[in-house]
């Protein structure tokens, strides 16, 4: 049995798909005009642990994640003016915004592969769903859910009663505070609850569509309802995204969606804990950011930030620091020299079989399935049987355990100066035939922890003795 908790119910339920035959997941995927950031990873790892766990569970699973490449505005802070970040960044390198939506996808596609995310089934962007959104938008005037001010059309809050069902924030409730989230610059708007649908566009603006309102351009939550009822149907199971996106964007995503389609949206919603750096979130506006790339500039495998995120459970909050990313590295390095050994898979270890499926059913528990993992290798079992299990875990892991090897060769340290130039040295006397010297010198790189090998061309062979155990 696979339990997950719901934001929407605030209970751990049991899981049950809406259709036996697959299971529909939608992610709120990335805003595409800056690197990636591990905070944003670390919830995108999480979807990937909940899509691995439903495959370990022999679902089929259709995962759907989008592209945000307009309409999500950001607000420059104290000030009310609200840019689209897509747009700043074109004008700031001379490009246009889909030249850089372009590059920071395939930026993104690539470091998800470094973190052996599975790729997502279809990575819709909004641009090319324009149509659909503006679909949704027509049938919420139709049905009263929606008013027109002048070419800009906002979701009528009050007019959707289950406003606030899955963040709390219910109209009552809702104080002013809460009501400053929304645009502060739309004072035509009837509440100041209500949200943009669809924004008319400013004169000189650089993306915009025709439509039966006007020419403008999408607001950001009413991607999400058209790319998710596109691609899985009016209701789907499961929706997944970080802590920040609870209130507003998904909020106004079940506002929009069933007001529209009169059904019931997502099952069951996901929401992973934020990445700290000093115990403050990890966000760009903060500058507080590191990226894929940071790490390796650093010589750190990018897994091992994959293997760091199972340390804590993905709904608790988790502070980032080098040290402890090192730590993961040498963790995963050590499981991998292990791993090394394990080349014949036979019958698995039942008992670690059924703990591990348990952990992992339990609400994706990670910590407690990779502390299985230690458990079952260093246990009394034989090889053959903790290989077949540890690479049957791998398949929810993502380690790459089955690849030690190869892995492992290309972490090595390159050979040091002092190193190499000791064995210049002593080639140098063996071309002189002192021998007695060369073997001296030898034996100092041997204490040094390299040993070398002379090949019949005359090249000198150098391993760390580290390597040359495995
Ligand atoms: P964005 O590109 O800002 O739309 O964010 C993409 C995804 O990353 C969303 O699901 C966010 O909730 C998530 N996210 C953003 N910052 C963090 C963070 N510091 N920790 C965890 N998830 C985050
Ligand atoms: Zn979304």
């Amino acid at each position: 049995m696979f339990r997950l908790y719901n934001t929407l119910t605030r209970k751990t339920e049991e899981f049950k798909p809406i259709n036996p035959d697959h299971v529909g997941i939608y992610t709120c995927g990335p805003t595409v005009y800056r690197e990636v950031h591990i905070g944003n990873f670390r919830t995108y790892i999480g979807a990937d642990i909940l899509r691995r766990v439903l495959m370990y569970n022999d679902y089929r699973v259709i995962h759907i994640k989008n592209i945000t490449d307009v309409g999500h505005m950001r607000r420059i802070e104290e000030t009310d003016v609200q840019i689209d970040p897509v747009i700043e960044e074109a004008l700031r390198e001379g490009k246009t915004p889909s030249q850089i939506a372009e590059r920071f996808t395939k930026l993104f596609l690539e470091d998800e592969k470094k973190l052996n995310i599975l790729p997502a089934t279809v990575y819709p962007k909004a641009t090319d769903h324009i149509k659909e959104m503006i679909e949704i938008i027509k049938i919420l005037l139709k049905k009263g859910y929606a008013y027109d001010v002048d070419g800009t059309v906002y979701f009528d809050v009050k007019k959707f009663k289950n406003y606030g069902k899955l963040s709390g924030n219910t109209l009552g409730k809702m104080d002013n505070l809460l009501k400053a989230v929304r645009i502060s610059l739309e004072t035509d708007k009837k509440d100041s609850a209500d949200f943009a649908l669809w924004k008319k566009a400013e004169n000189d603006r650089f993306m915009k569509w025709d439509s039966p309102f006007g020419e403008g351009f999408p607001g950001w939550h009413i991607e999400c309802s058209a790319m998710s009822i596109k691609y899985l149907g009016d209701t789907f199971d499961i929706h997944t995204g970080g802590e920040d996106l609870i209130f507003p964007h998904n909020e106004d995503e079940i506002a929009q969606s069933e007001g529209a389609t009169g059904r019931k949206f997502a099952k069951y919603w996901v929401h992973g804990g934020y990445l700290l750096v000093d115990n403050e979130k990890m966000s760009r506006s903060k500058g507080n950011v590191y990226t894929i790339s940071d790490f390796e500039k650093k010589g750190l495998d990018p897994l091992s930030f994959r293997y760091l995120t199972f340390t804590v459970h993905y709904r608790a909050r988790m502070n980032f620091t080098f040290k402890a990313l090192e730590g993961a590295q040498t963790a995963l390095n050590h499981l991998r020299e292990i791993a090394l050994g394990f080349d014949n898979p036979k019958i698995g270890c039942a008992e670690y079989e059924e703990r591990f499926l348990k952990a992992i059913n339990d609400d994706l528990d990670m910590p407690k399935a990779l502390s299985i993992v230690w458990e079952l290798v260093k246990s009394d079992y034989p090889d053959s049987a903790k290989a077949q299990s540890l690479f049957k875990f791998d398949k929810v892991l993502g380690l790459e355990l089955e690849r030690s090897k190869e892995l492992l060769k290309k972490k090595e340290d390159p050979i040091p100066d002092e190193i190499l130039k000791l064995v210049k040295e002593r080639e140098e006397l063996r071309r002189k035939k002192r021998y007695h010297l060369a073997d001296q010198i030898r034996h100092r790189i041997k204490k040094l922890g390299y040993e070398i090998g002379d090949k019949k061309d005359g090249i000198t062979e150098i391993k760390s003795v580290k390597s040359q155990k495995s």
